[in-house]
């Protein structure tokens, strides 16, 4: 229906990636309020599991079968095809809490050794969890401010004698607190300039002030766009939630 239609994203909030005639019609979707998930035989379960660990992939027709909320849940799922809609990303995690969608990036693509250039100011949490955690566990941590330019950022870079170990790019644009803006574009040619053909050097922004309406970090080459959505996206101060919103990363 979408396709004919072509329904832009703010009429697709209302029923994207629900389907009423799995939840007997309710027309908004249920909370699913449930640890785990019954298969229907042994066989299935099999199934699913081995797609959630990827020992196989999906086959194009199979659905991905619900096993664990850690892992799915509907409501989840719900929201992350929803959240991709605003970025025209092609996948979507949601987290617990901001700090845990920004700290699993962090901790996923940077290694002890590596070098993080980061644009300062950050919001607390994350400021801490860079210059305190990640210090501890041996990577390296370079900062900026919204008044460098290019030029000096990469002289800064040549100086610290680190720069052929740069993994990642992580910038908070408008800052929390100051509203200070990073230009995202320059970041990216940053990030291409230490990248090589066997090493991708990762650029992350944190989107959390602009919310996805207003700002689309994955069109101005940011290769993870992240979220507290316990702030703008959320909107009530009722929920504690993160997001993480990526192109296709994983060709290789
Ligand atoms: C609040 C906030 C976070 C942390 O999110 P939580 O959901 O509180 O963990 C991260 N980044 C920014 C910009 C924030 O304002």
């Amino acid at each position: 229906m979408s396709k004919k239609h072509n329904f832009k994203p703010e009429s697709l909030m209302m029923s994207h990636g629900y389907k009423p005639e799995l939840s007997e019609g309710s027309i908004k979707p249920p909370i699913f309020q449930t640890s785990t998930f019954v298969f229907k035989t042994a066989k299935e379960g099999k199934a699913f599991f081995e797609v959630a660990y990827g020992l196989r992939e999906k086959e194009t027709t199979e659905e991905f079968g619900l096993i664990y909320s850690r892992i799915n849940n509907p409501d989840l799922e719900i929201l992350e095809t929803r959240l991709k809609l605003w970025d025209k990303a092609d996948d979507c995690a949601v987290f617990e809490s901001g700090m845990a969608a920004i700290s699993t990036v962090l901790l996923e693509f940077l290694s002890p050794g590596d070098v993080l250039l980061y644009s300062s100011p950050l919001y607390g949490g994350t400021d801490h969890f860079i210059k305190d955690f990640l210090k501890k566990i041996g990577i390296h941590t370079i900062s900026f401010t919204p008044k460098d330019t290019q030029e000096d950022i990469v002289k800064r870079l040549k100086n610290s004698g680190l720069a052929n170990k740069l993994a990642m790019i992580f910038i908070e644009t408008p800052a929390n607190p100051t509203n200070a803006l990073i230009d995202m574009d320059m970041c990216k040619s940053i990030a291409n300039l230490y990248s090589s053909s066997d090493k991708k050097v990762y650029f992350a922004v944190d989107n959390t002030y602009m919310g996805p309406l207003w700002q689309h970090p994955l069109q101005h080459g940011a290769d993870f766009a992240l979220h507290s959505a316990t702030k703008y996206l959320g909107g009530h101060s009722d929920v504690i939630m993160g997001a993480l919103v990526v192109k296709k990363l994983f060709q290789e």
